[in-house]
Parts: structure tokens; sequence; C-alpha cells
């Protein structure tokens, strides 16, 4: 039986081509190998999205049409809505009562997060978050968590909150998880810094054509060259970067002629944009099929829920065994 892994997204609305070189390609690789659950963190957005969260049910549906459209398979993977799975709230309760406050207002994220967002964060929820996550992990026992290196603090929150657990409840419940070292790469966005929502400069997967060419007609280039003829600097270009993903063979011959002079920008970024577009084309034409049926959407988050379900309510009866609560 293949260990599970266990990984998830806020909801953040339309995914673009970060998430999709980021997460996206890294759930397809992992469900093919592991028994992969696949969760939209809606409980995570209202940490710091508490004030307005009517957004919220439809950016779960935009990102599930972005996910499945994109490759993530409901047929090889658990796919869910986190507040379906009740369980896992109940399970919070539960640690909360045997994690110290002051764990987790060590979490680096905590204070780093109040600071760049206000004190209007500092809430019981925001504080309690790494917990939340402790507990998405191992209400449905997953064994391994892909992580980059600035999340590694929480999976070790979750490792020590799990081994409080067994000491103090004398019996082994949970999988210790363990890190999946994964490289999530610095995408750039139309302005150069990583592309995000919130700096306005994401090229998304739902974008038409024209709105690519659009989009890529404005990025970053090397500021010295300014005719076709200039030489260029590709490692400091935005456009040579995309070009890596989306024209990976034609990255040396892109290099050299960006060099000489024989390349311009104007005919790289055409290039590149129709590659992006000729990519996205079938997961836009997917996603727009999957939002015309919301009840196929419904459905797919119904059976996640049924099965992530079954194996949390097992995972709250051991606990509560070893609690001596039943
Ligand atoms: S030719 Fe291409 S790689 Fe070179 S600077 Fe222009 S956009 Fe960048």
């Amino acid at each position: 039986m293949a260990e599970r892994v266990l990984s998830g997204m806020r909801p953040t609305g339309r995914l673009h081509l970060g998430h999709f070189l980021g997460v996206i390609r890294n759930w397809i690789a992992l469900q093919k190998e592991y028994d992969a659950f696949f969760m939209i963190a809606d409980w995570h957005a209202l940490t710091t999205g508490f004030k307005d969260p009517s957004s919220i049910p439809g950016d779960i549906r935009e990102v599930l049409s972005d996910y499945i459209a994109s490759g993530v398979d409901p047929g090889r993977c658990t796919l869910y809505v986190q507040s379906h799975v009740p369980e896992i709230a109940e399970l919070t309760t539960l640690l909360a009562m045997i994690t110290p406050v002051s764990w987790l207002e060590l979490c680096p994220s905590y204070k780093g997060q109040i600071q760049e967002l206000g004190g209007e964060i500092a809430t019981y929820g925001f504080l309690g978050y790494p917990l939340l996550q402790t507990c998405d992990i191992i209400v449905v026992k997953a064994h391994i968590v892909p992580v980059g290196e600035d999340q590694l603090p929480h999976l070790e929150l979750a490792r020590e909150i799990v081994r409080r657990f067994h000491h103090t409840y004398k019996k082994e419940v949970f999988p210790e998880p363990r890190a999946k070292l994964t490289d999530f790469p610095n995408v750039p966005g139309t302005d150069g810094r990583k592309m995000s929502k919130s700096y306005g400069n994401t090229i998304d997967l739902a974008d038409e054509p024209s709105v690519i060419a659009k989009k890529v007609n404005k990025m970053i280039t090397d500021e010295k060259k300014i005719y076709k003829h200039d030489p260029g600097r590709p490692e400091i270009c935005s456009v040579f970067s995309l070009q890596k993903y989306f024209n990976a063979p034609l990255v040396p011959t892109i290099d050299a002629d960006c060099r000489s002079g024989k390349l311009g920008c104007v005919a790289c970024k055409k290039m590149l944009s129709e590659r992006i577009a000729a990519e996205l084309a079938p997961i836009r034409e997917k996603r727009a099929e999957l939002l015309a049926h919301p009840e196929t959407l419904n459905q797919i988050v119904a059976e996640g829920a049924e099965k992530s379900r079954g194996v949390a309510r097992e995972t709250l009866r051991d606990v509560k065994r070893a609690m001596k609560l039943c």
C-alpha cells in the first residue's frame, strides 16, 4: 500500500502560472506515486480573510475547476474541501488542549505576518492555524507532506504535537508526518516580482490568448536591449525565465540569439505568449466546461469528503479511545 501524502491550498480564486508550475505539476506527480489527499483549505483562508468571506464559495469552484482541468485527477486522488470534513475541527479542539501557546507563538510566520498584515489578524484563529494545519495532516494519517524550506517549522510543530499526544496518552495513534522537501520555483510575474495575485502581475490559466499576449508584451526584459540588434542578457530577463518552462527545447537558441542580437524582444515575447496560449488552451476549455456544470464539481468534492471523512472518523475514534473519552 502506497504511503499517504497530504497537500492543500487556500481557495485563491483563479490559478495562475505560478500555481501551475509550483503546486499543480507537483500534485500531478504525487498522485501517481502516493495515496494522495488534496484539500482546498477554506478555513485557512478565513484566518486572514475573515472580514469578507463572501468570495470563498466562488473561489473554491474556480480553483477546483483549474485543478481538474490541469490534470489533478479525482480518479487518482482524494480531492475535497476542508470545511466539508468537520472531524478536522473536532480534532483541532481536542489537540488544542495539549498544545502550549508558546509553541504557536514561536512559529516564525506568526510574528512575521502580523507585522506585514497588521495587528487586526492577531486573533485566536490566526495564532492557532498551525495546529489546524497539523490536524489537516494527521486526521487522515498522512505520512508525507510536500513542503518548501520556509514551511519546515510548521511541519516540525506537527511532529512535536503528535509526539506530545503519544507521550501524554501513552498510545501511538498517528504516523509522525515527514517532509518531502519540494522546490517551488520562483515564477516571475509580469512586473519581474514573484507571480502573485496580490501584486496583480499574474498570467492566469483562464486567460484568453489575447490577454496572455498583452500581459507578456508588458513584461520586464533587459532594459539595455532597446533595439533588436542590441546584445541582451537573458539571465536578468523575466521573459527568458518563462521561456525555460514553456519553450525548454529552444532555450539554448534563444539564449545565444538574444546575446548576439539576432533575436529581438518583440519576437521573443511573441514566441512565449503563443506557447503559453497553446499550453493553456485545453485547460481553459476544460475549466469552462466544468464551471458550466457545477453539479460535476459538487459530486467530485462530495465523494472526496466522504472518503476523507471515513478515514477521519476512524482517527477520531482512535484519539478518543487513547484519551479514554469513550
Ligand atoms: S530577446 Fe528575449 S531573452 Fe533576450 S532580453 Fe529580449 S525578451 Fe529577454
